[in-house]
């Protein structure tokens, strides 16, 4: 199913400031709040419609890629499109800053999020970041990379409580369960994480074999990456939920994937567009000739055209990477550079010889131009 535009969705101008694009979404997110709108479908879709939308316009760098790319420039890079947020907690979590205001207050602060007893909330895995290296051609289809990380999951004996089975964690002393320690400093009263606990409010008297109390270890993975047809060096792909993970319940983090782009010994990039230098004869300049060239998927027949000068940049339709947000390929751009032949045999010498007394009468009318404004330099 194709995607509405983001603008549309939001009901604003292509370039609209920060600020009417925050009112816009504010006035839709009111209207189709959940929970205004109980175990209506369609709003819910409406609401989590609206708040992709404004995920990713009110991201400076996320709103170019779209400008640019459309929702592929987005989904590319794992902005959320990929249905990011598929549950209305992420949304609050989200963006908790534009709904902290009065007008939501009501709405979110009966519900039962947040953490139960002054304990800190499950924390989400740490993203990870990785390198995936490609053939200069590559880009050409999508494809998938497998790539090899360790990374800290939850310890499958434990389910990341750290504590040995049959045993539950107990409640710390120091802090009696809350996570944070009271001190006074002079008139202050501070609020600090229990260094006996690390905020978690429990500690572990008998820990799993398994990860020594950890409750998680590090492993070996192998994980497959999709790549896009038309990606470029230098873009990072987002794996959503293939970083570290979270504490237990928690999601897990994101992997970041680097794309690095080897360099090609006689093509160069330019977006879409791929640029080769191709030598040629000056006989085949001036005939005009059919010569054949490497292409990113082969080869292809290049017409030069009679005439043609040195470093005439010809054009090869459609040869280019596909783009990278999905509307057609960019081209091959060939540079023809005429060459002069170093050598002569007796043969092609006394033809050029001849064809050099023909010149004088056979000039073309800017090369006839050219002769007079030299002529006149020089004083003749
Ligand atoms: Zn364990
Ligand atoms: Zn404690």
């Amino acid at each position: 199913m194709a995607k509405r535009d983001y603008y549309e969705i939001l009901g604003v101008e292509k370039n609209a400031s920060a600020d009417e694009l925050k009112k816009a979404y504010h006035k839709l997110a009111l209207k189709f709040h959940p929970d205004r709108n109980q175990g209506d479908k369609e709003a819910e879709g409406k609401f989590k419609e609206a708040a992709e939308a404004y995920g990713v316009l009110s991201d400076e760098q996320k709103r170019r890629s779209y400008d640019q790319f459309g929702h592929a420039g987005v989904d590319a890079q794992g902005f959320p499109g990929g249905g990011q947020f598929t549950n209305v907690e992420d949304i609050f979590s989200a963006f908790g800053d534009i709904f902290g205001s009065s007008v939501f207050g009501d709405f979110f602060g009966g519900g039962g999020r947040g953490g139960g007893r002054g304990q800190r909330r499950a924390r989400r895995g740490a993203s990870l970041r990785c390198a995936v290296e490609l053939n200069f051609a590559d880009p050409v289809e999508a494809i998938e990379k497998t790539i090899e990380l360790r990374r800290g999951e939850l310890c499958e004996t434990c389910h990341g409580s750290g504590a040995k089975a049959g045993t539950k964690p107990s409640i710390c002393n120091t802090c009696g369960g809350a996570g944070a320690v009271m001190s006074s400093a002079g008139f202050f009263q501070m609020r600090s994480t229990c260094p006996q606990c690390g905020g978690t409010g429990e500690v572990i008297t008998d820990p799993c074999g398994t990860c020594r109390g950890a409750g998680r270890v590090v492993k070996p993975r192998e994980i497959k990456i999709k790549v896009p047809a038309g990606i470029e060096d230098g873009i990072t792909l987002r794996v959503a939920g293939e970083g570290e993970s979270g504490d237990p319940g928690a999601e897990s983090g994101d992997l970041l994937c680097d794309v690095r782009i080897k360099p090609h010994p006689v093509f160069k990039r330019a977006e879409a567009d791929v640029y080769l230098v191709v030598p040629i004869s000056f006989a085949q300049a001036a005939l005009g000739a059919s010569i054949e060239v490497p292409t990113l998927r082969g080869k292809s027949e290049l017409k030069v055209p009679r005439g043609t000068q040195s470093q005439t940049v010809l054009k090869l339709k459609g040869e280019g990477f596909p783009r990278l947000g999905g509307y057609g390929k960019g081209d091959q751009l060939v540079e023809v550079v005429v060459e002069v032949p170093r050598k002569l045999t007796k043969d092609q010498e006394k033809l050029l010889r001849s064809f050099a007394e023909t010149e004088d009468q056979n000039v073309t009318p800017e090369r006839q131009g050219f002769l007079d404004m030299m002529k006149k330099l020089i004083g003749k």
